[in-house]
């Protein structure tokens, strides 16, 4: 085996919602029965309700800004926009498990952006649709609805396969993403294959998301306002979907649903995307329903909510009632009636651990009606939306009992404060606990818990953080990296427990290669208890890059304890343990990684490295094979394989794959490989 022994060496070390009518109100469908109905569910990411042009008449500040949207505005003359819906939270996940199951945070538990799987108990929407008969998938943007989170339940087809990203310097919250133009190819390849059946499908969009990055023509279009020319450009694609129904006569039977997530901050509020707080900017989502049985033209100016969305959608497609669910039907809107009353139908419940989890500042509550928002922090805001629909001036001082009164019915809708301090991470389902701890990860998701008690410092104190964050992305995306420290390491030292500008300190000063400096940072949060798994993760990464393996693997484990769901985390960490010839522990590693998605190519080459390190070529091919056919994309397993095939005497496979390599590789990052595996080439070609 003495040719595997360079080979190993050469391998791992590349690792590195008043009805108003409208003047042009269409001819009323004939209703169709419920039961032969269809639905096409679209949310679109990051989409504030006032960049639609359908949405200009009310919008109140963004008179200079917005996307063209021909074909969302085509869907509201078609069908009802609600002119005012409220989000539950500004963050993908929460938002959508509140629209998937019509209850709120509380309830279904998706609390934040990770540490949270979604109980198979919740019934959702999707998997009430299938129990009746309808075929059901979903093609999603971002992994941010991965179905590692649960959202999956009730689908045939979960279509969340993405790009792999690059993992060097990621920050936290960003997700492997594709475009829609892909999400929506995908979504017609299934279209086009059914025969009549009724269907379910949600699509998902994610583009809208910063980076803003529109394509063609959409970026020349809007070029000093690219997040509204992703906005232009996801409308396109929002047609593409429903000129298709309506050619092929689906449409006539098509409920089609188009709902935001949540919005963006653009910085309105000091706060340029969303997350931090819980203002319009973020919380007010486009609405439209159109289809057989609503009226077309219509415009419903009553506040509505996330959570309606699932009653609503079982009353129209006949579907027997969940009675989890929180939100009422909207159908009376629809149909020009009025909300029973005495249903809480006007109160739409608020919140955002997000400034806790990532800031370790105070989280956030309130309660939005239709004249009022109320904002639980430690200095509590209420605005009068009426005159001041900008939430510009706080009024909770000239209005105590209204603010009185809403506080209280935050604790009425989410139970008293106390219920609610101790937050548990569930991190992964039971199953998926029961196969980790057999692996080792004993501690799976019990180890970490938020206290929610609305202490630590106000974030509307704190939009000094957020500017500097703002500036130093300015900075990163120009490549100034010494400039983006600078910004960060004034902002760290004015907000000193806040992890998440750690992290961005640190992500700079890699990016300057100055890893020493990024390990210095990291270890600080340590030392003062603020560490998360991303910091005790990145720190591992940045042990590894100078050589300091057990320092590394020491800190990629206690972010393996804190959360066994970063794959990446478990990745490096098995990379780590590869590097210190531990080879169970690296195979744990990686299979701890397929436990949780079976689709992950770098565990595949992973096991394939562990399985080469012992000698066991034939164990090793088919693991990089599937590294590849799940990746292909990936340069490493086709070097793997390259060199596997060399070892044992197959030339003209080992020339295949260094060639594709070659091919594939980019030069960044395996630049410094290229020479030698050209080496390789030559020699084979020799015949040596
Ligand atoms: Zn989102």
């Amino acid at each position: 085996m003495k040719g595997f022994v360079c080979f190993r060496h050469f391998a791992i070390s590349l690792m590195s919602g008043l009805l108003l009518l409208s003047g042009c109100s269409q001819p009323q469908p004939t209703p169709e029965k419920p039961r032969d109905l269809s639905v096409l569910f679209i949310t679109l990411d990051t989409t504030r309700a006032d960049h639609l042009s359908c949405y200009r008449p009310e919008a109140v500040r963004a008179v200079d800004r917005g996307a063209k949207t021909p074909h969302l505005d085509g869907l509201a003359a078609r069908g009802v926009r609600f002119a005012h819906a409220t989000a539950h939270v500004p963050l993908t996940l929460p938002s959508h498990a509140c629209l998937f199951t019509g209850t709120y945070p509380e309830v279904h538990q998706l609390r934040d952006m990770g540490g949270f799987v979604l109980d198979p108990k919740h019934v959702t929407l999707a998997a009430m649709a299938q129990k009746a008969g309808f075929l059901t998938a979903a093609f999603v943007g971002s992994k941010a609805v991965g179905r590692q989170f649960g959202l999956q339940q009730g689908f045939d087809t979960y279509d969340d396969q993405m790009p792999s990203l690059d993992q060097e310097g990621k920050l936290p919250g960003v997700f492997p993403e594709r475009r829609a133009a892909e999400t929506t190819d995908r979504a017609l390849d299934w279209l086009r294959k059914q025969t009549g059946q009724r269907f379910f499908v949600w699509v998902h969009y994610y583009d809208p998301h910063e980076p803003y990055d529109p394509p063609e023509p959409y970026g020349s279009a809007y070029p000093k306002d690219p997040y509204s020319g992703e906005i232009a450009y996801t409308d396109a694609q929002v047609g593409r979907l429903v000129d298709f129904l309506d050619q092929s006569a689906d449409l006539k039977r098509t409920i089609v649903v188009v709902m935001g997530d949540h919005g963006e901050g653009l910085d309105d509020h000091g706060e340029a995307a969303h997350g931090i707080f819980v203002y319009d900017d973020t919380l007010h989502v486009p609405l439209l329903i159109a289809g057989p049985g609503v009226p077309g033209g219509k415009v419903v100016g009553e506040q509505v909510r996330s959570i309606d969305i699932l009653p609503t959608l079982a009353e129209l497609l006949g579907l027997p009632p969940n009675p989890a669910a929180q939100g009422l039907s909207l159908r009376p809107l629809l149909q020009g009636g009025k909300l029973p009353a005495g249903t809480g139908a006007n109160y739409a419940y608020i919140e955002t651990l997000y400034p806790k989890t990532y800031m370790n500042w105070s989280e956030l509550r309130g309660i939005r009606t239709d004249r009022w928002k109320f904002v639980l922090a430690p200095q509590p805001e209420l605005y009068d939306l009426q005159h001041d629909p900008a939430e510009r001036e706080n009024v909770v001082k000239r209005y105590p009992a209204e603010a009185d009164h809403l506080e209280k019915k935050i604790w009425e809708i989410v139970g008293p404060p106390q219920s609610d301090q101790k937050l548990v991470y569930t991190p992964v389902d039971s199953q998926t606990r029961q196969e980790l701890a057999s692996l080792g990860y004993v501690s799976a998701g019990s180890s970490r818990e938020l206290v929610l008690n609305m202490k630590g410092p106000d974030p509307k104190e704190r939009v000094g953080t957020l500017h500097a964050m703002q500036q130093y992305n300015r900075y990163m995306k120009a490549k100034s990296f010494g400039q983006a420290v600078r910004a960060m390491e004034a902002a760290v030292r004015a907000d000193q427990a806040n992890p998440l500008a750690r992290l961005y300190l640190a992500t700079a000063q890699e990016k300057l290669k100055d890893w020493r400096q990024a390990i210095k940072t990291y270890q600080e949060a340590v030392e003062i208890g603020v560490a998360t798994d991303q910091i005790l993760s990145r720190l591992g990464k940045a042990y590894l890059r100078v050589q300091e393996i057990n320092k590394a693997i020491s800190a990629m484990e206690k972010a393996s304890t804190m959360n066994p769901t970063d794959l990446d985390n478990l990745s490096n960490l098995g990379i780590a343990y590869l590097q210190s010839n531990r080879l169970p522990e690296a195979e744990k590693a990686f299979k701890a990684i397929v436990v949780q998605d079976d689709r992950y190519a770098a565990a595949y080459n992973g096991l394939g490295l562990v399985a080469i390190q012992r000698g066991d070529g034939d164990t090793a091919r088919p693991n990089f094979e599937k590294a590849i056919q799940l990746d292909p994309q990936q340069a490493e397993p086709l070097l793997n394989l390259g060199l596997l095939y060399q070892n044992t005497g197959h030339k003209e496979q080992a020339l295949h794959y260094f060639n594709l390599f070659l091919e594939k590789a980019s030069a960044d990052q395996y630049g410094h490989l290229f020479p030698k595996v050209r080496e390789a080439i030559q020699e084979l070609q020799r015949g040596g």
